[in-house]
């Protein structure tokens, strides 16, 4: 039986960085999830489709096609064959996935595709409803967190390093109101699974994170 872990957590607890890390560790495959709800998103926001009507998404659903793609270790996020991962990280496209994310026909979609993927390979997924959704029988789940401030302050940092001009109190906002609307939609929304360790990593360095998280893997 192949080992899965599961991550979840809210914006900016630093799932993506420490899952990498953690897969680079034990050997096994990492996937960002997150990134494909970009990728829907950003398709959306390029056909002009209003990310939060639901109709017009599921309508345009059937022509966005995505894919994952690994080169040395690391993944890539096509949208209709375009390797789109550098396009994905814009606050613009952060609001538009957290959108259409709400939307069944777009989470029955990519769980599926995750599961294909997870199913016979050892892998790390990371993103809101793995544990609770996607890969249940998961052999750890982690909930990841740290204080809404903390993870304002680290998304600022990585805007800024990419010259996205926005301040730290319009990250937050932006942050909180993406968080609320994860956690109140109501398919698979972001929560906790009861069977998951919470490790919130508000005093903690990646390094920390990664450690505590490997030594769970290494136990289970
Ligand atoms: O993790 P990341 O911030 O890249 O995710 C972007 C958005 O995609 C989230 O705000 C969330 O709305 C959605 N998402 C989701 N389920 C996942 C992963 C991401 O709904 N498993």
């Amino acid at each position: 039986m192949s080992l899965n872990i599961a991550i979840d957590g809210p914006v900016g607890a630093g799932k993506s960085s420490i899952a990498s890390l953690v897969a680079q560790e034990l050997h096994i495959l990492h996937l960002d999830t997150g990134a494909m709800y970009r990728a829907v998103g950003l398709y959306m926001l390029r056909r002009g489709v209003d990310p939060q009507n639901e109709a017009a998404v599921s309508a345009a659903l059937p022509g966005c096609h995505v894919d994952v793609r690994y080169v040395d270790g690391s993944q890539r996020t096509l949208l209709c064959g375009e390797d789109v991962s550098g396009l994905i990280r814009t606050p613009e496209v952060s609001q538009a996935a957290s959108a259409i994310s709400q939307w069944p026909a777009v989470r029955g979609e990519m769980a599926g595709m995750q599961r294909r993927i997870a199913a016979g390979c050892d892998l790390i997924m990371d993103g809101r409803d793995i544990g609770t959704n996607v890969l249940p029988d998961a052999a750890l789940k982690v909930f990841l967190t740290a204080d809404p401030r903390e993870r304002a302050r680290r998304r600022y940092e990585e805007l800024r390093q990419k010259g996205l001009p926005d301040t730290l109190e319009e990250v937050l906002a932006a942050l909180v109101a993406r968080d609320e609307q994860d956690m109140r939609r109501e398919a698979n929304p972001l929560r906790q699974a009861e069977d998951a360790v919470l490790l919130d990593t508000t005093h903690m360095t990646i390094r920390e994170a990664v450690d505590a998280i490997v030594r769970l893997a290494r136990e289970v």
